[in-house]
């Protein structure tokens, strides 16, 4: 589903990503995790073309959608109106029905009865599902999530898990998150990548590897 081939990015003549190579299969949870500044998030943008690469190859076997960190939901528009914005702009002539889609996705994910609110009377939970519907939109073979938990509590953490887990298997999607929280990595991960340095640290199973919470702690 992704094939990434020896990927380095730099930013003012640091390497934050040096020869990363990496394989994602279709449908599967993959978890990237690492200490804060270790290149989790730019892996991400470089993998939805948000950032050039300077070096190496990414091939994608389908389309990218990109859920951002703290949901950077639209505050001047309703619910329905951020889901139907950016593909409404995008294929302006194509005369296809956003709204049904919208409304259909809302319904998917619980918010049907939300689609007139705006983002500030919507909890943190509430916000997470109506940024992950905006990203579905674009029917993603491949979900990219950074820090999809950041700001939430325990129990909404766990709402996330659930939702994203059903939401892959209902849609059939790649999914990959970055995340400092570990414990929602190894819950929600068939697979965990830590980045260190500039490149990939550890590559495991959290559900065959025991302890992989203190395991992964060592890196830190
Ligand atoms: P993480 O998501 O793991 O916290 P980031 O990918 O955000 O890490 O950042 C990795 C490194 O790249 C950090 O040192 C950060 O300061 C740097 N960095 C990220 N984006 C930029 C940018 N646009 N310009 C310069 N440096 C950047």
């Amino acid at each position: 589903m992704l094939k990434i081939r020896d990927v380095c990015k730099i930013f003012n003549h640091t390497k934050v990503l040096e020869n990363i190579n990496l394989d994602v299969k279709k449908s599967s949870i993959l978890g990237i995790a690492g200490p804060s500044g270790c290149g989790k998030s730019t892996f991400l943008r470089c993998i939805q073309k948000l950032e050039p690469i300077d070096h190496g190859t990414i091939e994608c076997g389908g389309r990218t959608g990109f859920m951002f960190q703290d949901f950077q939901l639209f505050p001047h528009m309703t619910v329905l109106q951020n889901l139907t914005y950016a593909p409404t702009l995008k294929n302006k002539d194509s005369g296809k029905d956003y709204k049904k889609q919208a409304e259909g996705m809302l319904g998917d994910l619980g918010m049907a009865s939300k689609a007139n609110e705006y983002p500030n009377t919507l909890s943190g939970g509430q916000k997470q599902r109506v940024a992950l519907a905006r990203s579905l939109m674009t029917q993603p073979d491949i979900l990219l999530c950074d820090e999809p938990t950041s700001g939430l509590d325990v129990s909404t953490t766990m709402d996330v898990v659930a939702l994203l887990q059903s939401v892959g298997e209902q849609f059939g999607i790649t999914i990959i998150i970055a995340s400092h929280d570990l414990d929602f990595l190894t819950k929600i991960s068939d697979r965990i990548v830590l980045l260190k340095d500039g490149a990939i640290a550890v590559d495991m199973d959290p559900r065959t590897d025991g302890a992989p919470i203190d395991f992964l702690k060592r890196y830190y």
